[in-house]
């Protein structure tokens, strides 16, 4: 078989090859955008991260395609429906930072509360060694908002609880059980909005969730409340996050996660490979508002990024291929 690894840096290719002693596997660089490698069209397999995009036109260009290995728990990025179209499974990575993305939630969230990036870069850079006009606020009691209580939530809320912080949360399917024994309870999203001090997002980006935060609630949104994202951008309509900080109707985000991340990474790519679509233009650019905001704290879709979750990527990776191989295929998704 032949399999096509994308995004993979060099010193973990090596665990690839020797994990396919049978399979020829040839590695790329850089993302799966609209055109695909000669070398990589008869692949049976590629396998792919977040910044590559799976759309019906890239799939065509496959002779002989068969299965897609995203090396991610979300798969926002996959046209699902032209895959299975095409005859082609999926199969992703469900739990392989679910305690390392809610640990970074805490690290963001203590980052906003106790004002540590300004008190380092004042330090740092500044030279000035002094507590001044750094104050911030106790976890303590504080109400948190998660939305989205699956496998992350969870974790979020378990953590939340040795702050002794007071839970809410919202999910299309509530798990009545687990609140229940975390003693923490569900409401609508809108009352979510409107009572929480801290709101943290946990849900994938679908159809659904798609700016599930935007322009027409964000009104709802508790004065002098904080948002954090580890999801997906597109989760929060940016426009609107922008407008509610210019409004000081929040008083403060920290995201991991930024519609067109992608782009904002490599700008230049939308004005050479692409025809940048507008809304793409306005995102990157409202990115580059978000990231030099003051009260904005931005990192580079990093809450994965421990040793132990990657390890775990890079070998929950090679058991999907691995069973998908044998005929017994495990982790696929099905619908969108
Ligand atoms: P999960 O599938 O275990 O949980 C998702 C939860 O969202 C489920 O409980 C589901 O019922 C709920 N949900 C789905 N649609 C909803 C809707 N419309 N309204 C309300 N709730 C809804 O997923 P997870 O492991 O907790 O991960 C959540 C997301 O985190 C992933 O989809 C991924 O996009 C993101 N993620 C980000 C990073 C990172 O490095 N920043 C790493 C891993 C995962």
């Amino acid at each position: 078989m032949k399999l096509a690894f994308f995004e993979v840096d060099s010193l973990d290719q090596k665990i690839y090859i020797n994990a396919f002693p049978q399979d020829e596997v040839i590695f790329f660089d850089g993302e799966l955008i609209n055109n695909v490698p000669l070398a990589a069209r008869d692949a049976d397999v590629i396998s792919i991260f977040v910044c590559s995009r799976i759309t019906a036109e890239v799939l065509k260009q496959f002779s002989r395609l068969k299965f897609i290995a995203q090396r991610a728990t979300g798969y926002d990025n996959i046209d699902i429906d032209a895959a299975i179209k095409y005859g082609i499974q999926v199969a992703s990575v469900p739990d392989y930072a679910v305690q390392t993305v809610a640990e970074y939630v805490f690290a963001l969230l203590l980052c906003l509360s106790r004002k540590i990036y300004d008190a380092y870069y004042r330090l740092r850079h500044e030279h000035y060694f002094s507590h001044k006009n750094l104050q911030g606020f106790d976890l303590y009691k504080k109400k948190l908002g998660v939305v989205g209580t699956g496998n992350i939530g969870k974790k979020v809320i378990g953590i939340a609880q040795g702050f002794e912080m007071e839970v809410i949360a919202y999910d299309i399917f509530p798990d009545h059980k687990y609140a229940h024994l975390m003693k923490f309870s569900y409401c609508s999203f809108e009352d979510l909005l409107s009572q929480s001090d801290i709101i943290t997002f946990h849900v994938p980006l679908n159809k659904v969730t798609h700016y599930m935060l935007n322009k027409k609630n964000i009104s709802l949104v508790k004065k002098g409340a904080y948002i954090i994202n580890t999801a997906r951008g597109g989760v929060i309509e940016t426009d609107a996050l922008v407008e509610a900080l210019d409004k000081n109707i929040i008083a403060g985000a920290a995201l991991d996660v930024l519609e067109e991340e992608c782009f904002t990474r490599d700008p230049l790519s939308l004005l050479i490979d692409n025809s940048p679509e507008k809304n793409e233009l306005k995102a990157v650019l409202e990115n580059h508002y978000l990231i030099n905001h003051p009260k904005v704290i931005v990192t580079p879709h990093n809450a994965f990024n421990s040793y132990e979750a990657m390890r775990r990527l890079i070998f929950n990776t090679i058991e999907n291929i691995i069973a998908w191989q044998k005929g017994k295929p495990i982790n696929l998704v099905l619908k969108r």
